[in-house]
């Protein structure tokens, strides 16, 4: 938009991953290329460029005879390094640089407590954004400029699809990445989700949620668009304020989550509470795989992990779960945990993933509480009171009744029997065992609490 008013464009996507902190994951390298696609349709003469993103542009720019260079902000503490090496070299050319939010509702560094740092607890954190006005989205700009494609490279080569097996092969069907469909979902979702949300966006069984995170996290819409179009709704149906509220204060949580990121750059890597690094984390390669495959014996956790192999998304009461459950009742780290959302998740964000993990390990800024250790069971009771969601994602286990289908280990031989379960051969018996797992967990948090105490 600013470009466009400025003069000639031409619109140029870098992939410069390594450089923002690591690899895209595999499900995201998926996403990207659809995105790349439709944003190429949208945008005719969209060059891609591939590598170290200065001494790119320094091409691009010695090509075109550019004389500025827009971008909208990346808030990956890598890739803040890298666009500030950018904009000190390509202004010391003499080009106008100039960057832009295109990604939150407020800059991380716009909000900050009375003492002037930035918050650690989200209440607060909201309350002070929810004073601030948020700026309506732009127009959509004119762009108008050569068609210099051809100096970029075909997407195709950048074999960002997965072959020999394509695990996406149905994606197409479930996900359309791009403006159009971000702007198709957000609509639809204020039809058909919105009512309710507040109430219902804890069941994974329900199409209350908006979908919407895989098009936040690539940009291809805007939280400002989502709140100036929940406004306009607020004002056409007064009675959602709530819902409309609830919702909002969960993109709150995305921009709480690059708000800490920004204020603590090391959060991808070390424990936000330093006394985590007390915690007597174990290593098994059987029980992570268990879990990745979707293999615990606990339904509602098998469930959401097989949700995402087969969606690249998994809901969020269920990532929960399952991420408390790697957590807590395996005590593996969670950046094991991290690591495998990163790759499998389609809305894999740095700030989002980070903090969510760190959230549910208890080691992170306004965490759950470490004796806070979801039972999968009585969870699965009460978000997904009919199994209709385990019996969708582990259909061995559709037979079963509502009694016991989130605990099979505790059905009567007779009802296992009728619905074709055998434990151990058609669905795995249970991992561990909640009680003791349970009681292991707390005995390692002890030493976090001595490593707290002694600090
Ligand atoms: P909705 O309920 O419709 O919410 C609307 C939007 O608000 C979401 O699209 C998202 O942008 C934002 N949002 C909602 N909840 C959260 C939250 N807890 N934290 C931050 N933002 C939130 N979200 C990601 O986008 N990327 C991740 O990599 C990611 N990893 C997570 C890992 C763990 C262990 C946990 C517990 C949560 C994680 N989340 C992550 C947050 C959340 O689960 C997803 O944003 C949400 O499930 C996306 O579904 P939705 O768009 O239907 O959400």
């Amino acid at each position: 938009y600013h470009a466009a008013r400025r003069g000639t464009v031409v619109p140029v996507y870098i992939l410069d991953d390594p450089a923002e902190g690591r690899p895209l994951g595999s499900a995201s390298r998926w996403w990207l290329h659809h995105s790349l696609e439709a944003l190429r349709n949208d945008l005719p003469g969209l060059i891609l460029l591939k590598g170290d993103a200065l001494s790119q542009l320094t091409g691009l720019i010695a090509k075109t005879g550019a004389d500025a260079l827009y971008w909208n902000r990346c808030y990956e503490p890598a890739a803040i390094e890298r666009d500030r090496t950018i904009k000190a070299a390509l202004a010391a050319q003499g080009l106008d640089v100039r960057s832009f939010n295109g990604a939150l509702m407020h800059e991380p560094w716009e909000i900050s407590t009375g003492a002037g740092g930035p918050f650690k607890v989200y209440t607060p954190f909201w309350r002070a954004a929810l004073k601030r006005d948020v700026e309506p989205p732009l127009p959509r700009a004119c762009i108008k400029g050569p068609s210099l494609e051809m100096l970029g490279d075909d997407l195709c080569d950048w074999n960002l699809l997965p072959r020999a097996p394509d695990w996406a092969a149905g994606w197409r069907e479930i996900w359309q990445p791009g403006e159009a469909g971000a702007v198709a979902r957000l609509g639809d979702f204020i039809e058909n989700g919105l009512d309710g949300y507040a109430s219902l966006r804890d069941r994974p069984d329900r199409n209350n949620v908006s979908r919407l995170s895989a098009h936040l996290h690539f940009g291809e819409i805007s939280p400002r668009q989502i709140w100036s179009a929940l406004g306009f709704q607020a004002d056409r149906e007064p009675r959602l304020e709530h819902d409309r509220a609830k919702f909002l204060s969960e993109i709150g949580w995305r921009e709480f989550s690059h708000h800490l990121l920004y204020h603590f750059p090391e959060m991808p890597t070390a424990n936000w509470r330093p006394a985590f690094d007390a915690y007597p984390w174990r290593d098994s390669a059987h029980d992570l795989a268990a879990w990745q495959r979707g293999l615990t014996g606990y339904p509602f956790v098998d469930a959401g992990m097989r949700e995402l192999w087969h969606t690249g998304v998994m809901h969020n009461r269920v990532r929960m779960i399952a991420a408390s459950f790697l957590v807590k009742h395996l005590r593996i780290h969670w950046r094991a945990g991290e690591a495998w959302f990163w790759d499998t998740l389609v809305d894999a964000d740095l700030a989002n993933n980070v903090a969510g993990w760190q959230w549910v390990a208890g080691s992170g800024a306004d965490a759950s509480p470490y004796f806070r250790i979801f039972n999968p069971v009585t969870q699965g009771r009460r978000f997904d009171p009919d199994g209709a969601y385990v019996r969708r994602w582990c259909p061995e286990l559709a037979g079963l009744g509502n009694d016991v289908i989130h605990a099979p280990f505790d059905a009567p031989a007779e009802s296992l029997r009728k619905a074709g379960v055998e434990l151990g051969a058609t669905y795995p018996g249970p991992l561990v065992d909640h009680a003791s797992a349970r009681k292991d967990a707390l005995k390692g948090y002890e030493s976090v609490k001595n490593a707290a105490q002694t600090a």
